[in-house]
């Protein structure tokens, strides 16, 4: 498979280099090439995006939603397509991938929704006569620039509102979730989409992404992935006064409590953590525990680990695959191998039987560090773990917010006073009770506090505000 762009509603393969796709499975098969773009390419998506957007924004909204439901049904349609393409690419194991284009499928239907809902208030005025009401109005052009961890599920959140609200776009993913992005421009290519209306631009982040963000009129900017790199888009933003929003990193804390129901919070616990092989920005990577269970704790995790089977991602009794890339390898082996010189190895687990040479890293539960140190400070992005110990809750939330990011947290407990104190004192945008730190729904704000994000939200009816500009209206009728 060949990565495409798709500009104006024409299939372009850009000549700017290219990258040789391997399955991070099964280093030894080549799922695909990626042509590179350049900045002409993102030029020409402007052109288009900004030709379309004229027509577009005067669909009414129900003419719009025509167009998302029927991307809903293709993707539906071909999900275990794009299930298999996005997990030999970056590695996330087929099932948890056919949730993820299900999620697609569902926000895509949800956004659609929106195209037949109210959209403004009435305000009485205080003068006779006068009607006075807000609506929801188009931004323009909208850049969205993606990461590759939820190859499908994070595009379409910022594609679908984008759409909804009678935006263009113009979407660069991630270099690593490319050969997917094609093919899911091509689904909703064939399902009748407008000519411009999205325009798909693949290359680096560091070329064709900066060509984006400095060069191109925008409206808005929705931006998904590192906290550097958020910022980075953040500054270039705020100096060209254009709207943006920056999700970023995470530390994620779940707490467990000595009144936690062991058997659920452990398996909730391995679930946060190792899941798509940590690499999730919501992904629980410390875990603090209450003194009084810890050892139970950990004789429970040891023993519940040992069942975690990692494997090839299309294999759908696996828990985990690899990480995603060469690069992704590297930074989270510097992590564990940190873990093995300076902290004590709790447990390694990743139950593998054959495995081709692959980006494989088994899950690893750290413990005995300061609080201070990188494996409890940094993000991993990767199967890695720290324990911390704490005397009571005043001191686990202390723990919990002692990080530079805020994105999610939980708490496990049966105690409904602390949980009412967790969801009021811990500093994250999600905080969830007997609930893990990933897989907030679809159909609910996500977005996070601190340096996880520019504190504007996203998925729900948040999405909304941030797709649109509130018009405010008054017309005398005396
Ligand atoms: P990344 O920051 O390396 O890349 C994200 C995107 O930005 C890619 O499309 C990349 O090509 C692009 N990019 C890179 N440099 C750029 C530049 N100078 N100008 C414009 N665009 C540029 O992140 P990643 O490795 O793809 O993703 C992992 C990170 O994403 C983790 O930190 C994770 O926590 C974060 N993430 C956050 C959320 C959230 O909602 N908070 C969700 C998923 C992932």
């Amino acid at each position: 498979m060949s990565s495409q762009n798709w500009i104006g509603g024409e299939w372009v393969t850009p000549n700017a280099g290219t990258i040789v796709i391997k399955n991070p499975s099964n280093l030894n098969e080549e799922v695909g090439v990626l042509h590179l773009s350049d900045a002409s390419h993102v030029r020409q998506a402007e052109d288009a995006a900004s030709t379309a957007f004229n027509s577009w924004s005067r669909q009414t909204g129900a003419v719009r939603a025509s167009h998302l439901y029927k991307m809903a049904a293709a993707l539906e349609v071909k999900l275990d397509d794009l299930a298999m393409i996005a997990s030999k690419e970056m590695g996330k194991p087929i099932t948890e991938m056919r949730g993820e284009v299900m999620r697609g499928v569902n926000l895509l239907r949800y956004y659609a929704a929106e195209g037949v809902r109210a959209n403004g208030q009435v305000i009485p005025s205080s003068e006779a006569d006068v009607l006075q009401f807000t609506k929801r109005t188009p931004l323009g052009v909208v850049g969205i620039i993606t990461p590759w961890n939820f190859p499908v599920a994070i595009p379409i959140w910022k594609i679908a509102p984008a759409l909804i609200c009678g935006n263009t776009v113009i979407w660069k993913p991630a270099e690593f979730a490319s050969l997917t992005a094609s093919k899911m421009v091509e689904i909703f290519a064939a399902a009748g989409l407008p000519e411009g209306t999205l325009n798909l631009v693949i290359g680096k982040g560091s070329k064709i992404g900066d060509v984006l963000l400095e060069q191109v009129t925008l409206h808005a900017v929705s931006f998904t992935g590192s906290t550097a790199t958020g910022q980075h888009v953040a500054e270039v933003c705020a100096r060209r006064n254009i709207k943006y929003q920056t999700e970023m990193g995470g530390k994620n804390a779940a707490i467990v409590l000595n009144d936690a129901n062991l058997d659920k919070t452990i398996s909730m616990i391995i679930s946060g953590g190792f899941r798509s092989a940590g690499q999730k920005c919501t992904a629980t990577s410390r875990i603090i525990v209450e003194n009084g269970i810890y050892d139970r704790f950990v004789e429970m995790l040891i023993k519940a680990m040992s069942s975690v089977k990692m494997g090839d991602s299309l294999d759908s009794s696996v828990y985990l695959g690899p990480v995603a890339s060469e690069s992704q390898h590297k930074s989270v082996m510097s992590y564990v191998n940190l873990a093995r010189e300076q902290a004590e190895i709790v447990v390694e687990g990743g139950r593998s039987e054959s495995i081709n040479e692959g980006y494989y890293i088994r899950p690893l539960v750290a413990a005995s560090v300061d609080v201070n140190h990188p494996l409890v400070q940094e993000e991993i992005f990767g199967p890695v773990a720290t324990l911390l110990k704490a005397s009571d809750f005043e001191e686990a939330i202390s723990l919990c917010n002692r990080t530079v990011f805020g994105l999610s947290a939980s708490l496990f407990t049966s105690d409904l006073s602390y949980a009412h104190r967790f969801l009021d004192e811990a500093q994250a945008g999600m905080v969830r009770v007997n609930q893990e730190t990933a897989g907030v729904e679809y159909q609910a704000p996500f977005g996070g506090v601190k340096m996880s994000s520019s504190h504007s939200r996203e998925q729900g009816q948040a999405a909304l505000d941030f797709y649109s500009e509130i018009k405010t209206c008054a017309v005398s009728y005396a």
